[in-house]
């Protein structure tokens, strides 16, 4: 991951070279990693980290969220077969055994899968892992939507028990402009039908994707979806810019404009603020400014204590500003 940039767009390729840790996914079991089947950039969630992560679908369906470099380059996106699929999880519990305790069906949006096959490679891995407490999966809200209750309750039944969403804004107009797909309504009703249908919901909240333009609508909007879904968790990311993606391109020509630490931690001061649903936030993420993790509503003052402290902080002492490569 990257070079420093200065705050100013103009600036922005004037940099520094400086590279974050890289976020190396990791399989609970290396031999058993070669005689997997595993196509395209490998993500999981930092609360994965020691899950063993089984491939059930390929890049993502949607690929056009302006921030995101991830499938830029392809693979372009597709639905391993269930019994390959299978195979991979018989392959797995033959090198680990069954202890298996928690598993992530990477990639991007597997939500997307049919359901019939989802269900199906679900079923077999509780059978496959006895011990198995948690399957997960990514997931945007409009593949949850398309999806609907009655088939997002089938897959719960089958064993799923988390979804990962994206939510990165509650403001209809910073979503559009990172053609996530889905408005703040999409969100809600997609939201709401996880948790509906049995299973945990973690929503991915990206602070300064709104600019300076949109900081306050967004923090204010996007506090508004969350106390209307009240996820289980709410997970909080920093916007870095990615290379290859549009949203870096508006950043250097100057369409949009960054915040800095202080704006960051502004932001997310007005977002906690104003947070009346329960739950875990966590800003496990290493694009952070600083590190927030309490249980809503009791550990909110405390966070937001600790906010308007950093805010006392020069700017220097923070994280350098970088153009992301992964
Ligand atoms: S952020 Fe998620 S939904 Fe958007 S393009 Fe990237 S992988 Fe797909």
């Amino acid at each position: 991951m990257t070079p420093w940039m200065c705050y100013r767009p103009e600036a922005a390729m004037a940099v520094t070279l400086r590279r974050p840790q890289r976020c190396r996914t990791r399989h609970p079991n290396e031999d058993s990693a070669k005689t997997m089947h595993y196509e395209g950039p490998i993500y999981r969630p930092p609360s994965e980290a020691d899950s063993l992560l089984i491939q059930a679908t390929v890049g993502c369906p949607w690929n056009r969220c302006t921030f995101c470099m991830v499938y830029k380059n392809g693979p372009r996106y597709r639905e391993r077969p269930a019994a390959e699929i299978c195979r991979d999880i018989d392959e797995a519990r033959k090198t680990l055994g069954s202890g298996v305790r928690t598993l992530f069906f990477p990639a991007g949006n597997t939500i997307a899968m049919a359901t019939d096959p989802l269900a199906e490679i679900c079923t077999h891995a509780r059978q496959v892992f006895p011990r198995l407490e948690r399957i997960t999966v990514y997931g945007s809200s409009q593949y949850i939507r398309k999806k609907g209750i009655e088939d997002l309750k089938r897959l719960a039944d089958a064993g799923l028990n988390r979804i990962h969403v994206g939510l990165e804004s509650g403001d209809d107009r910073v979503l559009r402009r990172i053609r996530k797909g889905a408005d703040a309504a999409c969100h809600i009703q997609a939201g709401r039908w996880v948790i509906e249908a049995g299973m945990e919901l973690s929503l991915y909240v990206v602070l300064g994707i709104g600019g300076r333009e949109r900081t306050s609508p967004h923090a204010r909007n996007t506090a508004a979806v969350l106390n209307a879904i009240q996820p289980h968790f709410i997970r909080l990311r920093t916007f870095v810019p990615k290379v290859h993606t549009p949203l870096l391109a508006d950043v250097q020509a100057g369409r949009f404009e960054m915040l800095g630490p202080h704006g960051v931690l502004r932001e997310t001061l007005a977002l906690v603020d104003r947070l009346e649903t329960p739950g875990l936030l966590a800003s496990d993420h290493y694009t952070n400014y600083i590190n927030l993790e309490g249980r809503l509503p009791d550990d909110r003052e405390r966070l937001l204590a600790k906010i308007r402290a950093a805010l006392k902080r020069d700017p220097s002492t923070f994280r350098h500003l970088f153009i992301g490569n992964q």
